[in-house]
């Protein structure tokens, strides 16, 4: 058994590789470790070895764990679930970014519930990019209109796009899905000069995105190890 720490440092060493044959900057692509459905004690061995940046899918629990770690400095905490709005307060008042805003609807409430004790809370748009109902996400054509929504909001501050792939994509049509995720994210930077973030990758399929520009890889099994069905 590999401990979270080898693991982190396995990770990294292949987002370097991944980046080194893609002729980037190995700095340009950040490792958020997605600690959903794992205790708090894998979250501190994991900032033991130097890990910062934590993503979540669930608000309930993923508040519980901010509470925990609020003696840890530096932590950077994500929410990457799907949110309802009757959750998006627990949201703006604890996390600080949001990938997975999916309507105007829920960047509105954010927005209003952002504290003004703290900075504008981080946004990335999900975008549906393989049009799965079974997922959330705005469709590719309603990216451009959601983004400057978010945008005008003052409490909230546009990073990007994040999206989850279909989970049986073949090569060809992930590369497709990602070629098109890359695009989009290279129009939204030249609208939004502030938009740094392109939020692709998985443990499964990191070195593809990395391919594509992912300026972002969020790895739980990796890291982690495998989760029971809920995750
Ligand atoms: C669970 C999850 C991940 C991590 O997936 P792994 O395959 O375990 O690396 C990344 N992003 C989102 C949005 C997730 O829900």
């Amino acid at each position: 058994m590999q401990t979270i720490a080898e693991r982190l440092d396995i990770a990294h060493n292949a987002i370097k590789l991944a980046a080194k044959a893609a002729h980037r900057d190995y700095h340009s692509v950040q490792l958020l470790a997605v600690s959903k459905t794992k205790p708090v004690s894998d979250i501190h061995l994991a900032y033991k070895a130097g890990q910062r940046m934590f993503g979540e899918n669930y608000v309930q629990e993923g508040v519980e764990k901010i509470l925990h770690c609020q003696s840890l400095s530096g932590m950077e905490w994500h929410m990457i679930g799907p949110i309802q709005s009757n959750k998006t307060k627990l949201v703006a008042e604890h996390f600080d970014w949001v990938q997975s805003v999916d309507r105007e609807k829920i960047a509105r409430r954010l927005d209003a519930q952002r504290p003004e004790s703290l900075p504008p809370l981080n946004i990335c748009i999900q975008i549906n990019i393989d049009d799965e109902s079974s997922k959330s996400g705005v469709g590719l054509d309603q990216a451009d209109t959601l983004m400057a929504a978010v945008e005008s909001l003052p409490r909230l501050t546009l990073r990007g796009i994040m999206a989850i792939p279909k989970a049986n994509a073949s090569d060809e049509e992930r590369a497709h899905s990602f070629a098109r995720l890359q695009q989009l994210f290279s129009h939204a930077q030249e609208r939004f000069p502030q938009v740094d973030t392109l939020s692709l990758g998985m443990s499964n399929d990191m070195t593809t995105a990395i391919q594509y520009g992912s300026t972002m890889v969020r790895l739980g099994t990796a890291l982690f190890g495998s989760r029971d069905k809920k995750g």
